[in-house]
């Protein structure tokens, strides 16, 4: 038998574990590990920064269903990816950070780029470990991908040093390890099954909140069956969007505020209440709301609110043990009930707020103006991407989901500048979808050097940049010898004009009348292109019952 060296080693494991795709920089140590990665038949995407490599990893990971790899330089490198790492381990996302880092032999002495990297990653990780003998690689690589996929998914570092990497092993010294499967289906206790049916029964206002766990555990097919043998109305999270599709009759997105606050009892499935959900209290939620809880992470159960009722297992397996059980019932919640009526009122009011905004011609042109030709436009299939303060917010109700694991945006983490990173791992991972990104301009700037990669990799994302010149609102152009105000971006920066330098397609629009075509050209055109359009500083959301982030 031969020698391997750590970096093909490393590759050959990766593969085994179902890792196809690897994002991130080379440079010192680790350009042999991009190398070998190619050499074992992953895609190795090179990025431009490490904290967009290490959002595309994790978003390839929930799109995949299994964890991706991002790979960086030691020191500076491995923390630019720190930014990725927390954000995978908050959206319960799987990743795989591989930081390269200096020899083993001179650690301590103050090497080059040394520096603390598995205690640095370890708060932001699920597992994380420093390899330390070349034999044990495939040891290393299985415990980090099994910790990233099985339970609740998140992230796992492993530290790769400089003289591992290069060093040669005997192949018959090496550890095999075995391919971790697919994650186990647990199932929930059968008399909880039965308890959480019954509560149901038993509400007069329920509501069902389906999360992006359920996305994960790609429960689509079950929780449909689940719903439309109910009658349940339901809401989905941010990015629980597309697990039913949003134009289901039984949703009630359009009348969210109502909904959580005046439910008697929620069922909350692969979700937490946490602040997207207001944590599920007052004034948001009725003080003594019920709960049915399921969530795959036993130390959910329970967190700010009690539950009733904990159906503790996977999302697609609980879910189909409660349509098994129903079979033995004849309850569905009634189609006429006043929870309905108040239900389908507020939704309507609330869509008759906007319309105005819809409509409004005016130049330069409000959001929902804007989302109005948006909408219009975009693919069936495509998978979008929203990121942004107004951008983001308004285009969750603007744009309807109707596939599961379709919408990524800045999540449980409310991170900017993932956008990019999240729409090359769509491009690379769904060659054949349509790949969107709506984002504010501020959202673009964090990583708008990622569409030198889209170029060279020809991804074919397609990129409309809302563009108010500021974070959250601007002003507009600033007169001469203004301070600029803390939030002020460049207003009518030409956003577009980047991308067409570097080879891809720009276009700019004022007036909205131009709007349509300007997308439609950008999506005829075969490689990325970014439409840039101007939106008045001050357009905002309709008037909100409560303001940002209360309690
Ligand atoms: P959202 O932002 O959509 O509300 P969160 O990220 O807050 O979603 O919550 C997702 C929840 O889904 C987490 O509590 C996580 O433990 C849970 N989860 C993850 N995987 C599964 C699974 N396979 N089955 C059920 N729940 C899951
Ligand atoms: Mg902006």
């Amino acid at each position: 038998m031969g020698k391997i060296d750590g970096a093909t080693l490393m590759a050959r494991s990766l593969k085994q574990q179902g890792v196809d795709t690897m994002f991130g920089i080379v440079g010192f140590p680790v350009i042999g590990v991009a190398a070998a990665a190619q050499q074992a038949g992953i895609t190795y995407i090179g990025m431009r920064n490490e904290q967009s490599a290490s959002y595309a990893a994790q978003a390839a990971g929930y799109l995949t269903g299994r964890p991706q790899a991002c790979l960086t330089v030691s020191g500076p490198g491995v923390i630019h990816a720190l930014a990725g790492l927390a954000n995978a381990q908050q959206n319960c996302w799987p990743m795989l950070l591989i930081g390269g880092a200096s020899p083993v032999y001179q650690n301590g002495m103050g090497g080059f780029q040394e520096e603390r990297q598995v205690q640095l990653a370890a708060p932001y990780c699920k597992y994380a470990h420093a390899i330390e003998h070349r034999a044990r690689i495939p040891y290393y690589v299985e415990q980090a991908v099994r910790h990233a996929k099985f339970g609740r998914p998140g992230a796992a570092y492993l530290d790769f040093p400089d003289d591992i990497i290069r060093g040669e092993v005997d192949e018959e010294k090496i550890r095999p390890a075995a391919t971790v499967g697919e994650p186990p289906r647990s199932l929930a206790d059968p008399d909880a099954v039965e308890a959480a049916l019954s509560a149901l029964e038993s509400a007069e206002r329920p509501l069902v909140i389906v999360g992006k766990g359920m996305g994960w555990s790609r429960a689509e097919d079950e929780v449909r069956a689940f719903i439309e043998r109910t009658q349940l109305p339901f809401l989905a999270s941010p990015m629980g969007k597309g697990v039913l599709p949003d134009d289901n009759p039984l949703s009630v997105g359009a009348a969210r505020s109502t909904a959580l606050r005046e439910a008697d009892l929620v069922f909350l499935m692969g979700a937490r209440l946490n602040w997207i959900l207001h944590f599920g209290l007052p004034p948001r939620f009725k003080p003594d709301v019920r709960l049915v809880q399921l969530d795959v992470s036993a130390e959910e159960i329970g967190a700010n609110v009690p539950a009733e009722v904990a159906l503790l297992g996977d999302g697609k397996a609980v879910v189909g043990q409660l349509n098994s059980a129903l079979a033995q019932r004849q309850w569905f919640y009634p189609a006429e009930t006043p929870w309905r009526s108040l239900l389908r009122e507020k939704a309507q009011a609330n869509l008759d707020a906007v319309q105005p905004m819809i409509e409004d011609d005016s130049n330069p042109m409000n959001y929902y103006r804007a989302y109005r030709d948006i909408e219009a436009w975009l693919p069936e299939d495509a998978i979008v991407i929203g990121e942004g303060a107004n951008t983001m917010d308004i285009g969750r109700t603007q744009m309807a989901n109707r596939q599961p694991r379709h919408r990524l945006d800045a999540g449980t983490y409310g991170t900017m500048g993932v956008g990019l990173g999240f729409a090359v791992a769509a491009a690379v991972t769904n060659p054949d979808k349509p790949v969107v990104s709506v984002q504010g301009d501020s959202a673009f700037g964090f990583s708008g050097m990622e569409i030198e990669t889209m170029v060279r990799y020809k991804l074919p994302v397609k990129m409309v940049v809302l563009n108010n010149g500021g974070i959250g609102g601007g002003v507009g152009p600033l007169k001469e010898g203004r301070k600029v105000p803390p939030p002020i971006l460049t207003y009518g920066a030409r956003y577009e004009g980047m991308l067409a330098a570097l080879g891809g397609k720009g276009l700019y629009v004022e007036d909205p009348a131009d709007l349509r075509s300007a997308l439609d050209e950008a999506m005829a055109f075969d490689g990325p292109a970014l439409v840039n359009v101007l939106i008045h500083p001050q357009a905002g959301r309709k008037p909100q019952q409560f303001g940002w982030l209360t309690t």
